[in-house]
């Protein structure tokens, strides 16, 4: 188990998969802080769920 860099709480983590990648978001049990890693890596979370959100979000008419 990890720990929470900002106070020192047991991280929680929880796996998705989605389009073949390992999402692993760590959700701190102690501040609420959120990191998430895609494949292993440390990711930003607007990257993340850019990639989790391209088949939910609808198309937008002016990007055609
Ligand atoms: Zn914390």
């Amino acid at each position: 188990m990890s720990k929470c860099p900002a106070c020192g709480a047991t991280l929680i983590e929880i796996d998705i998969d989605q389009h073949g990648q390992a999402f692993t978001m760590q959700s701190c049990s102690g501040c609420d802080t959120r990191t998430w890693q895609v494949d292993g890596a440390p990711s930003r979370l607007p990257s993340v769920l850019r990639s989790l959100g391209d088949e939910c979000l609808p198309v937008s008419p002016t990007a055609i």
